[in-house]
């Protein structure tokens, strides 16, 4: 098989690989994204209960300014019975501190009811928490295993690069203009080699004449997909697979 043919051939399997790795590799955003579900989801159930502890801290603050508030009260009245004049002032007075130390005995209750929800809620979080930790160790373990994967797909996609350029020089430019134009199109394999009538790409059959064709002049295009075909003769069944190790050479000698 000339050069040039081989080289189109090699490029075209490299192009064959790529494509499949650019597609898994394409998924590998999804999968990222996937993995982060169910920390996500355990972040989320977080957050709401820490905006629920922020409340219930926001409640039981705003209740002890109203206890400072009321002893605040309760002192000033205090003050002011030492300077009382009559009953009648004296009994005002009186009144204010009942209902301040009312109103504090209500405000008192009220935080230890909060308290007790907030040791409800601490013990909660303390789980959710957990929970989250151990979420995100799996994640952590997922991850690296399509860390690896992305890692292995941009390796391969690399040296397929790398093995195309370095027979690209070898292919025919006019074939080459019409294999790209080809593989623009996703018609991949754009290039195969064949030994019947029947294309590689698409698998249709090939007109018994324009097969003959393609064997006479080496190269031709399938009717059906358009694929650029490359007669290859067939390999000889091996006689003695002991001895002959490598066929390719053997067809390649008799041809
Ligand atoms: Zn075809």
């Amino acid at each position: 098989m000339p050069e040039s043919i081989d080289a189109i051939l090699q490029i075209s399997q490299q192009d064959r690989v790529l494509s499949t790795n650019q597609k898994r590799l394409n998924t590998i955003p999804e999968k990222k994204k996937k993995l982060r579900v169910p920390v996500k989801k355990v972040e989320i159930h977080l957050d709401q209960l820490k905006e629920k502890e922020e409340e219930i801290y926001g409640k039981i603050r705003e209740r002890e300014t109203l206890v400072d508030v009321e002893n605040e009260k309760i002192k000033k009245s205090d003050e002011k019975m030492l300077s009382v004049k009559n009953q009648k002032e004296y009994l005002a007075s009186q009144k204010e501190i009942d209902i301040a130390k009312k109103t504090i005995k209500k405000v008192e209750d009220q935080i230890l009811e909060l308290e007790g929800e907030k040791e409800k809620l601490s013990e909660e979080l303390a789980s959710v928490l957990d929970e989250y930790r151990h979420e995100k160790d799996i994640m952590t373990e997922k991850e690296k295993d399509v860390l690896e994967e992305e890692k292995t797909l941009l390796e391969t996609i690399d040296q397929c690069n790398k093995s195309k350029d370095e027979v690209i020089s070898l292919v025919d430019p006019t074939i080459y203009s019409e294999y790209e134009v080809l593989v623009s199109r996703k018609v991949i394999p754009a290039a195969v080699a064949i030994s019947s009538s029947n294309c590689m790409g698409c698998a249709m059959a090939i007109p018994a004449q324009l097969f003959n064709e393609i064997m006479r002049d080496s190269s031709g295009k399938c009717p059906h997909c358009g694929r650029l075909l490359f007669y290859k003769a067939p390999e000889k069944p091996k006689e003695q697979p002991k001895k002959k190790t490598k066929p390719k050479k053997t067809a390649k000698s008799k041809s």
